[in-house]
């Protein structure tokens, strides 16, 4: 079992204050895989104080001084890709191949895009022609908590850290303790490229003491969190305060509206995107709205390709789907799949209990509920689990109305041949984002959510923004 118990603070890997230990366990197993520490109000201060301290000079370096070290991190991320998917798969049970290009590859993505957008970058610029006197600057908002999920680890680390880094920012990460691991190697990383100490510290812990003790701290300035709604709704009250900046990514029921014309691969995609990385993504399509007059074959398509669709253990290669995180998890989707049958919806594939042949490892059924009505709780809903639910529909109109009818607006889906209806319809939806076709969302497009889906929005220009203050200066010259 790997040791795991120093915090990152000030430059330095250092013992808690107070031990409190939190085994990670390896959802593929069942079993303990590493000890980390959970990390006390004391931690806390110690690492806010560290951040407080090196803003100082941070904010004040120049943009080419981040940028070289973004750099040299980005090279060192690279060095390191096997060692943070290994990480992922052990944590949270991403399948080896799954971890290596996507897991671990938006990671890096999003290091590549943001060194790009550091570099277009202006921090400082006149108002416009009209008022050559008038100077905008942008400044870092200061000590951030940065506080992420486990489900897309190094995806979600890194569009926090990244343009953390970049505007001269200083922060407290606090990673998932279900999935700290690649964080740590983050952190490892970070500590080779040798970044000024205080700039990045690393606390681990679980959200009643050490989230709640980094988000009611005075001296943070912002608060950037991804994870649920629940979570995200108390971490606003607590920054609320002393205006914390905040900005939230958090959860999604993501609709899929499939119009009689899509196209050939439309249906087996849509479910894809519902199944990958065992249903544990914000922006999963998880309910499929399907036009009436090809209802009948489409619900036969989706059967077979469930009944198809291969779960495993994530240290085997291939394209199968994984275990979910966590028994309280796993719990919480099959009482979700049971409240779909008591709900009246038809299950038409998979369903309770685990698939054949794997009984350790909380493994669950690809599963597919079809004649689902948008009030039911399986609609609405964020169940974070392999479960399409399948809505027919009428009209275009009736489609925009069920995909909107939800508190949660992250990314809608629209598949047709015909462009008119895709403008038409994307204008209606009300999301952060709308995938037509299977083109998806470019890893330097503003992400975030309408609603309850969140507040602000992560990667490329946008997500260098979320960090910056803007000054106005009148009387430059
Ligand atoms: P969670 O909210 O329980 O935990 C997320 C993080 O917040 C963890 O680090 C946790 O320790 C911490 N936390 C929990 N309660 C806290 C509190 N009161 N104060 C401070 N920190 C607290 O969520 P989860 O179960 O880890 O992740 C799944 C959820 O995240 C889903 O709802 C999913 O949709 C959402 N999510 C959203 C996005 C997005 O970008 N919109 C991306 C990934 C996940």
């Amino acid at each position: 079992m790997l040791n795991k118990k120093k915090f990152y603070i000030n430059g330095k890997w250092t013992d808690p204050i107070k031990e409190k230990d939190c085994y990670v366990i390896d959802p593929s197993t069942e079993e303990n895989c590493a000890v980390i520490s959970i990390g006390s109000k004391a931690d806390i201060d110690a690492a806010v104080q560290a951040a407080k301290n090196a803003f100082e000079s941070w904010a004040f370096t120049s943009k080419e001084e981040r940028l070289k070290l973004l750099e040299t991190l980005y090279a060192n991320y690279k060095k390191r890709w096997a060692d943070f998917a290994n990480a992922i798969t052990i944590e949270m049970g991403a399948p080896k191949d799954f971890a290596t290009k996507l897991q671990a590859g938006t990671g890096a993505s999003h290091m590549k895009s943001f060194i790009r957008y550091l570099k277009e970058f202006e921090f400082e610029k006149p108002l416009g022609d009209h008022a050559p006197n008038q100077r905008l600057i942008y400044e870092p908002k200061g000590v951030c908590a940065l506080i992420t999920p486990w489900n897309w680890p190094m995806n979600q680390v890194c569009l926090k850290v990244m343009p953390a880094l970049a505007t001269g920012c200083t922060m407290i990460l606090k990673p998932s303790e279900l999935a700290p691991l690649s964080s740590m190697i983050l952190a490892e990383i970070i500590d080779e490229t040798k970044f000024p100490a205080g700039v990045f510290n690393l606390v681990n812990g679980d959200g009643e003491t050490t989230g709640n003790a980094l988000t009611s701290h005075p001296d943070v300035n912002m608060v950037s969190f991804t994870g649920s709604t629940r979570a995200g709704a108390l971490i606003s009250k607590n920054a609320a305060n002393d205006f914390k900046r905040v900005s939230l990514e958090l959860g999604g029921k993501g609709a899929n509206i499939v119009f009689k014309d899509a196209d050939p691969e439309a249906v087996e995609r849509g479910a894809t995107r519902c199944f990958r990385n065992s249903g544990q993504s914000c922006n999963a399509p998880t309910r499929m709205l399907v036009e009436k007059s090809i209802y009948k074959e489409t619900v036969d398509r989706l059967i077979k390709f469930a009944n198809d669709f291969k779960v495993d253990n994530p240290n085997k290669e291939g394209d199968h789907i994984g275990p979910v995180i966590s028994e309280t998890q796993y719990n919480k989707i099959q009482g979700l799949i049971k409240k779909g049958i008591d709900e009246g919806a038809k299950l038409v594939a998979g369903g309770l209990g685990k698939p054949d042949g794997l009984t350790k490892g909380y493994y669950v059924k690809p599963t597919v509920f079809a004649d689902v009505n948008n009030q039911m709780e399986i609609a609405q809903t964020e169940i974070f689990g392999p479960v399409l639910s399948v809505i027919p529909f009428e009209s275009e109109e009736e489609a925009i109305k069920i995909a909107n009818d939800t508190t949660y607006g992250l990314t809608n889906y629209i598949q047709t041949q015909d462009q008119n209806k895709v403008h038409r319809v994307a204008r209606k939806l009300r999301s952060g984002m709308v995938d037509v076709n299977g083109a998806g969302i470019a890893v330097d497009a503003p992400f975030g959510g309408f609603k309850h889906s969140g507040i602000g929005r992560e990667a490329g220009k946008d997500g260098l923004l979320e960090f910056l203050e803007v000054k106005s200066i009148g009387g430059w010259s």
